[in-house]
C-alpha cells in the first residue's frame, strides 16, 4: 500500500492512495522485451512475416504445452472457434450448445459458422456451463457443445464428455481464459476434438496485438484447420484451393511475443493462483461471494471473480478507494440484443448472476499486499449494500 508523503503533495498535507488498476499487462512487457526485440529484428532481416519459422515454432511449443499432436495458429480466438466449427463441418441446419455466460464470441463463432447457437444455463459456484444444462438444450440438431472455461477453470468434463457421447455432440473448448488450465491433469484445449484459444493482449498468454490457436490430435482436422485459415489452400500448391476458406493466419511478429511469453506461464498462472488464493482468506464471503475452485480443476484465475448485491454501489465503494474493477458480463449472450432470436428460455443462474458479477484487479505482478488493500474495501461496503 503506497502513500504519497505530504511534500510530495506540495502545499495540500492529504495522503492518496495509488490507483490500482484493474489489468496491468507492463511488467509483463518488460520480462520479454529483450527477448521480443530481438526476435522481431531476425524478422526483419529473414523477411518471414507471415508464416515462416517463428510460426512453426509457436506452433509446436503451444500443442507441447496443450498436450495435443498439433497447434494451428490463427489470427484470433473468435476465428479460432469459428474456423473449428467449420472443420467438424458444422454449418446451416446444425445447432450448438454455448453457455450464457461467457464474451458474446463464442456464440458468435456459431453464427458465423452458419449454424444456431443454443444457449445453457451455468453452475451457482463456479459460473461454468454443467452437464445438466447442456442437456437440457441438446435437440436433435444439436452437433456440438462449446464448454467454455470461463474465468479459466474447467468444468467437471468427465460429466460432460458422457453427455455429449450419448447425445453424439463434439466437443469443442473455448479455452481462451484458460491457458494451462486442467482437468485431472488434461490441459484445456486437450479434452475435446478440437481446443481454440485467444491471445488477445489481457488473456493469460497474450499477444501484443490479436492472435489464437486451435489445437488438436486428429490429424485430419489439423490439416482442414490449417487449409482454412489459408484460403483453402492445398498442401500441393500455391494457387490450388481445395476448399473455401479465408485469410486468418497467425503473424509472425505476434509468434515471436507469444514464444517468448510461453516460457513464463507457468510461473504467471502460479502467482495468479496464489492471488486469488488471498482473495480466497481476505474477502468475507458475506460480502462478496467469490467463484468456487473445485479441487479436480487446476485453475489459471485469468479472472477474480465475485458475486455482490448492490453492484453498482459496491464498485463506486471501491472506484472512491482508487480500485478499478470490471464486469463479466454483465448481459447473458441470450439477452444481448443481436441474439435475442435465439432465447426461448429462461436461465435463471446465469440472468441473476449478470446483475452481481463484478471483477477484482488480477494479474501477476499484482502483489498480496494489493489484495489485502482491495479485500480491505470489499468488506468495509455497507452492510445493506451486500449479500444478505
Ligand atoms: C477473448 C475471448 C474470445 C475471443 O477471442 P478474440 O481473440 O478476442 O477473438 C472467445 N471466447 C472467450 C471466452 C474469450 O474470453
Amino acid at each position: 500500500m503506497s502513500t504519497i508523503s505530504p511534500s510530495a503533495l506540495g502545499s495540500s498535507s492529504r495522503t492518496r492512495l495509488k490507483p490500482l488498476p484493474f489489468l496491468d499487462l507492463s511488467r509483463m512487457s518488460d520480462e520479454v522485451r529483450e527477448e521480443v526485440l530481438a526476435g522481431w529484428a531476425e524478422l526483419t532481416r529473414t523477411g518471414q512475416f507471415v508464416g515462416g519459422d517463428a510460426v512453426t515454432r509457436f506452433e509446436e511449443d503451444w500443442a507441447a504445452f496443450c498436450g495435443t499432436r498439433f497447434a494451428v495458429g490463427v489470427a484470433n480466438g473468435t476465428d479460432a472457434l469459428h474456423l473449428a466449427l467449420r472443420a467438424l463441418d458444422i454449418g446451416p441446419g446444425d445447432e450448438v450448445v454455448v453457455p450464457a455466460n461467457t464474451f458474446v464470441a463464442t456464440a458468435e463463432a456459431v453464427v458465423l459458422a452458419g449454424a444456431r447457437p443454443r444457449f445453457a444455463d451455468v453452475d451457482e459456484d463456479t459460473l461454468l456451463v454443467t452437464p445438466e444444462a447442456i442437456e437440457a438444450a441438446v435437440t436433435p440438431a444439436t452437433r456440438a457443445v462449446i464448454v467454455v472455461h470461463l474465468y479459466g477453470q474447467m468444468p467437471d468434463m468427465e460429466a460432460i464428455g458422457a453427455v455429449a457421447e450419448r447425445h453424439g455432440l463434439q466437443i469443442v473448448e473455448d479455452a481462451a481464459q484458460a491457458q494451462g488450465a486442467a482437468w485431472r491433469g488434461r490441459r484445456a484445449g486437450s479434452v475435446g476434438t478440437v481446443g481454440c484459444f485467444s491471445f488477445y493482449p489481457g488473456k493469460n498468454l497474450g499477444a501484443f496485438g490479436d492472435a489464437g490457436a486451435v489445437v488438436t490430435s486428429d490429424p485430419a482436422v489439423d490439416a482442414r484447420i490449417r487449409s482454412l485459415r489459408d484460403h483453402g489452400r492445398a498442401g500441393s500448391g500455391h494457387y490450388q484451393h481445395d476448399g473455401f476458406g479465408m485469410n486468418s493466419r497467425l503473424d509472425a511478429v505476434q509468434a515471436v511475443v507469444l514464444s517468448a511469453k510461453l516460457r513464463r506461464l507457468e510461473a504467471w498462472n502460479a502467482s495468479r493462483r496464489e492471488l486469488y488464493n488471498r482473495y480466497w482468506e481476505l474477502v468475507d464471503p458475506a460480502v462478496a461471494k467469490l467463484v468456487t475452485q473445485v479441487p479436480e480443476a487446476t485453475g489459471v484465475v485469468h479472472l477474480a471473480v465475485a458475486r455482490v448485491l448492490e453492484r453498482d454501489r459496491v464498485r463506486e465503494d471501491l472506484a472512491a478507494a482508487g480500485i478499478a474493477t470490471g464486469i463479466h458480463y454483465p448481459t447473458p449472450c441470450h439477452l444481448s440484443p443481436a441474439y435475442t432470436e435465439y432465447a426461448d428460455r429462461p436461465l435463471p443462474v446465469a440472468e441473476e448472476a449478470a446483475g452481481q458479477l463484478v471483477s477484482l484487479p488480477m494479474f501477476p505482478h499484482l502483489t498480496s499486499v494489493d489484495v489485502a488493500r482491495v479485500a480491505e474495501a470489499l468488506n468495509a461496503v455497507a452492510p445493506e449494500r451486500t449479500r444478505s
